[in-house]
């Protein structure tokens, strides 16, 4: 009855849930402001041809800089800014500088080369995302071939009839779609036949486990399925030669990482990717 059930939602509250509510609503009110003052920051962490060393593509992350000289990370801000439908417009955002950014370096990088740029749940639920991403790209005069979408597990399971004709649609354009955080939800493999993918990202903490007997039995069943279902493979977070030197041994084509490069921002990205001019053909 209904005096039960007063008392049962009161025994269940707790006054620090308040003060969490709280610190989250004030955290979005900030990102709403720094959004709006145009203080957030579109950084790019190089992606690498492991038996190479060449670079072919970059992947575009979020920064949220303090007054303090520190960073908010993407992880603590971004389910904010979904959950408050903050990403629509954040997210268009981070397409049109991903594309200005593409378009200010498309001379100076090889042919192959694309720019990744991850999207969220509430993007693929607009009507005509992909009609937006392709609207982004000819207005900034960018070829949909030199864009990768990096989709994440959470996106598929909210409507994998939706994201099936999405990245169709993506796909005739010539957009590229890669799985993000690989393996780490329990439902990858009932749905990666299914999807018109090109790409595998193998997430970091399975590279992190590649030096145990289990991890690297884990690792090599995910490579090799990557490889009979005929996409591409990225191992995310590689930081030592050791670990580059055994996903190259599996053939694993790419690769991004401290290793390589940390996420940098968009004067740093140009400085090395000039740098690299003569090395990227
Ligand atoms: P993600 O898409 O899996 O991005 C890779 C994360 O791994 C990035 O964290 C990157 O800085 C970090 N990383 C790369 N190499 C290494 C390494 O060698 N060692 C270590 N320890 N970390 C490495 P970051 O930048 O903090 O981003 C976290 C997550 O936030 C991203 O994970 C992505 O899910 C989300 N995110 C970032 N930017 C955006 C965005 O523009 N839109 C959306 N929807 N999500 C974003
Ligand atoms: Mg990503
Ligand atoms: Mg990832
Ligand atoms: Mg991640």
């Amino acid at each position: 009855n209904a005096k039960n059930h007063r008392l049962e939602s009161h025994a269940n509250y707790h006054p620090s849930m308040q003060a969490e509510t709280e610190r989250r609503l004030e955290l979005i009110r900030n990102l709403r402001q720094a959004f709006a003052q145009q203080q957030l920051e579109l950084w790019y962490q190089p992606q690498v041809e492991l038996s190479s060393g060449r670079v072919v593509g970059a992947e575009a992350l979020l920064r949220w800089p303090q007054s303090d000289g520190s960073f908010i990370s993407p992880s603590i801000f971004i389910p904010l800014a979904e959950y408050s439908g903050l990403i629509l417009e954040i997210g268009h955002w981070v397409l049109e500088q991903a594309c200005m950014t593409m378009r200010a370096i498309e001379s100076e990088v090889s042919a192959d080369f694309r720019m990744a740029v991850n999207v969220s749940v509430p993007q693929f639920r607009q009507k005509n995302f992909a009609n937006e991403i392709l609207g982004v790209m000819r207005n900034h005069q960018v070829d949909p071939q030199r864009l990768e979408i990096e989709i994440t597990e959470s996106i598929v399971m909210d409507d994998p009839n939706l994201v099936v004709k999405v990245l169709n649609q993506l796909k005739s354009y010539g957009v590229r779609v890669a799985i993000d955080d690989f393996g780490v939800g329990f439902s990858s493999l009932s749905y990666v036949q299914r999807l018109p993918l090109d790409k595998l990202k193998i997430d970091r903490e399975f590279v992190r486990s590649a030096h145990t007997t289990s991890g690297a039995v884990v690792i090599e069943s995910i490579v090799n399925m990557g490889h009979r279902l005929g996409l591409q493979t990225l191992a995310e977070g590689i930081e030592t030669e050791q670990q580059a030197k055994y996903f190259d041994e599996l053939r694993v084509g790419q690769a991004q990482g401290y290793l390589y490069a940390k996420p940098m921002s968009l004067v740093a990205f140009k400085d090395f990717i000039e740098q690299r001019k003569g090395l990227a053909v």
